[in-house]
């Protein structure tokens, strides 16, 4: 989450970004061993899959809405608070592979974000952020997503 762009009041209240379904389990986060071990170690019934050299979690149990939590996810909201994966603190951006070509795009489920205006959106991105995203992206491929169609696209990367 992008504390300068939402409030965490409002994440508090929403916290759909750590909530899904068959349809946006690609967006599921990779945890290191460290986090992996730390969710663990709070909820030991929570079960991982190794992923890219880290560890997506095992959507096991499914709501009867069809959906199922991030196992980080408390009460209070993320147990990892400022050490959570590194997709989930820049959401509701997001890095995608176009083409070949690195992509930040927008998550337009997170309305409080997408109802900003886009010259805000894009401003805020190069403001250092896009510069830090795709230098975190080139020492983590295994991070960025392929292109989904549904996430309009914000910046390209300039290589
Ligand atoms: S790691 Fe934290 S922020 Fe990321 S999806 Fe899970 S609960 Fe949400």
């Amino acid at each position: 989450m992008i504390k300068e762009l939402i409030s965490p009041a409002v994440c508090a209240q929403c916290r759909m970004c750590c909530v899904f379904d068959i349809y946006d389990i690609w967006e599921t986060p990779v945890f290191s061993r460290k986090m992996k071990e730390y969710i663990v170690s709070r909820k030991p019934d929570a079960e991982f899959i190794p992923k890219d050299g880290g560890y997506i979690f095992k959507a096991a149990d499914f709501s009867p809405d069809g959906t199922f939590k991030c196992p980080a996810l408390t009460e209070n909201g993320c147990m990892l608070g400022d050490d959570k994966p590194f997709i989930c603190r820049i959401f509701p951006y997001m890095v995608m592979e176009i083409n070949g070509a690195r992509a930040i795009t927008a998550a337009v489920v997170c309305s409080e974000f997408y109802n900003r205006p886009l010259s805000e959106l894009v401003g805020f991105l190069k403001n250092g952020l896009a510069d830090r995203i795709f230098s975190y992206a080139d020492i983590h491929p295994e991070e960025v997503r392929p292109y989904n169609e549904n996430y309009p696209i914000l910046l390209i990367h300039n290589s």
